[in-house]
């Protein structure tokens, strides 16, 4: 069996209970198991010096409350060393980051190290973002903290670690990854309520049943997500079957 090295991630959060569940089970928590993944969860909370533990004070100006900076430059400084320039990324989740997607996910999953840092309350003090190198979103709503999008990265960008799915070239096939939207699946049973698998698919012939997958696969991506074609690799024989849709290439 081939080995890899392990891709760390440290995430900075005030609720690292959490995390708990989503790495501790399934296909994250066996890339956990065979070393693959490392995951190091620090509570920014342990990181203050006062009687109460405080992490966040009401902003100035008003209107809610804003994490403080003290204790999230103590645990990024302590963690991951004082001097920036030896640092791993470290990558803020706010709603106002570039917005996730699978070539993010592909992209990050060629460095060894990332550091999240999970907002809360109305978000961070403005002043954390100087310890920033990139801020992400996860899509165009607003989520009470940032330990769901944290679990979010981990898990799309843990998908294009070798060795952690099963099947190596899936993540690559997957909707998105190709530009496109998957083609349907199908499994036993062969008819299930008066439903029967297409026979194409219990040909035997490779060559049909993949020009099939990629005709279903034109279709969905037309039907739900046209948008998506407009930069899509799309061969002749695809745009001619795409032509017979409706589709017109802009
Ligand atoms: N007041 C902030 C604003 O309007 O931009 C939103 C703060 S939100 C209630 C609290 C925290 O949740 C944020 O600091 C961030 O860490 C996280 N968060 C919320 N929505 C998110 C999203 N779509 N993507 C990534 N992080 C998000």
């Amino acid at each position: 069996m081939l080995e890899y090295a392990a891709m760390r991630f440290d995430i900075f959060t005030l609720f690292p209970g959490m995390f708990a569940g989503v790495f501790d089970d399934s296909i994250l928590q066996r890339a956990r198991a065979s070393g693959r993944l490392e995951i190091f969860l620090h509570d920014i909370r342990a990181f203050t010096h006062d009687k109460h533990h405080v992490t966040d004070e009401a902003a100035y100006g008003g209107g809610g409350m804003v994490m403080k900076p003290e204790p999230i430059f103590d645990a990024v400084e302590t963690i991951l060393g004082k001097n920036a320039a030896d640092r791993p990324p470290l990558i803020l989740l706010t709603p106002q980051g570039r917005v996730f997607n699978t070539n993010i996910a592909r992209t990050l999953a060629q460095q060894p190290q990332l550091a999240l840092l999970c907002g809360r309350y109305e978000g961070i003090d403005e002043r954390v973002r100087v310890l920033v190198n990139d801020e992400i979103s996860i899509g165009d709503y607003v989520l009470t903290g940032g330990e769901i999008p944290a679990m979010v990265l981990v898990d799309a960008i843990a998908r294009f670690l070798p060795g952690v799915v099963g099947d190596a070239d899936a993540p690559h096939q997957d909707s998105h990854a190709t530009g496109l939207l998957e083609h349907p699946h199908y499994t036993r049973p062969l008819e299930f309520r008066g439903m029967r698998v297409p026979e194409i698919l219990l040909s035997g012939h490779h060559a049909h049943v993949e020009r099939w997958r990629r005709n279903e696969s034109l279709r969905r991506t037309f039907e739900r997500r046209p948008d998506l074609l407009a930069h899509a690799q799309l061969s002749e024989t695809d745009k001619n079957f795409l032509r017979e849709l409706g589709w017109s290439e802009m």
